[in-house]
């Protein structure tokens, strides 16, 4: 499938159908810990990059594939509010299921109208928030030019006004970078004055291909949590699980997630074992298959092995 991959597991959202509008790498911003790799030409104009039907067809065929889902979720190569008629999709998904629909999105493009008006229909909205200041926003997003923080702030606190579904704020915590006691009550204060349902703190525990991004420490993130928690809920969430046991077309499946995003060594061989029960070596000759094909390679980050695509 062209547009659909998984059901993946998300941190946020359990088993999730994503699907991605964009063509690789679409964003308004290049941010320092991105597992796609730097954002080699930003891309701030809305289009409709792919016809929707096509799109729309390919999630109905999923649908009959995958029965027990906990979401939809709209994510993937970039900025995912750049593609136009989003809107249309959520609404013609709607149609189809009653499985809600998430939308994973920077929220730079919050400010105009007319993306706002697009989301309405979601369940959920999961903008990023990473920073309480213009610096630090600079620093760690580093968005195209014209695009400032107040515009970003504003639009969140707009579209919550305007928005009556879940808005749950996720926050990149990084070592060294945005997890002091300053930057963090700087966020708070932002987060104050937006008021979104929840904040899911996430941590960057995918290899960034930019630049080596550091953990936080455990002492950091229990401080992050009872820093923002005076102002709003703070989840950090637990990680899912792939579920790779519907693909018709193993590599083409795996490919389709390593595409968007790192995989881990250990969760890929969990999620073949989970496809061959009887077969105790086929996440092995898998993986050898995936290397042959010249397509993929293994990093490391932070002491463990993870899947990239070769670029
Ligand atoms: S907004 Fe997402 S896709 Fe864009 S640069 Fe940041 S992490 Fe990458």
């Amino acid at each position: 499938m062209k547009y659909v991959f998984g059901p993946v597991s998300s941190k946020r959202l359990g088993q999730s159908l994503g699907v991605d509008l964009l063509p690789p790498k679409s964003c308004t911003w290049n941010c320092v810990y991105c597992q796609l790799g730097k954002t080699r030409k930003f891309v701030t104009e809305r289009e409709e990059f792919f016809p929707r039907e096509e799109i729309l067809e390919e999630i109905r065929q999923a649908l009959v594939l995958n029965t027990s889902l906990d979401w939809i979720t709209f994510v993937g190569s970039g900025e995912t509010m750049l593609y136009k008629g989003i809107g249309w999709l959520i609404g013609e998904v709607k149609k189809l299921t009653a499985t809600p629909v998430a939308v994973i999105t920077n929220g730079s493009l919050l400010y105009l109208p007319d993306v706002r008006a697009e989301l309405l229909q979601a369940d959920a909205v999961l903008p990023s928030l990473n920073a309480g200041s213009e610096a630090l926003h600079a620093a760690i997003d580093r968005p195209a030019a014209g695009l400032t923080f107040r515009q970003h702030v504003e639009g969140l606190a707009e579209f919550r006004r305007e928005y009556t579904g879940k808005l749950w704020i996720e926050v990149m915590l990084l070592g060294g970078i945005n997890d002091s006691d300053e930057a963090l009550r700087d966020l708070a204060a932002v987060l104050k004055a937006i008021n979104p349902d929840m904040v899911h703190i996430v941590l960057p525990t995918r290899p960034a291909p930019e630049q080596e991004i550091r953990l936080p420490s455990e002492d950091r993130i229990e401080r992050a949590i009872t820093i923002l928690s005076e102002v709003t809920t703070v989840v950090h969430p637990v990680k899912g699980f792939m579920d790779l046991r519907n693909a018709s077309d193993l590599l083409e499946a795996v490919s389709a997630i390593v595409t968007r995003h790192p995989v881990q060594q250990r969760e890929l061989q969990k999620a073949i074992a989970d496809c061959f029960p009887a077969e105790s070596d086929k996440a092995a000759s898998v993986m050898q298959e995936m290397l042959a094909t010249g397509r993929f390679r293994l990093v490391e980050h932070d002491g463990e092995p993870y899947w990239m695509m070769n670029s």
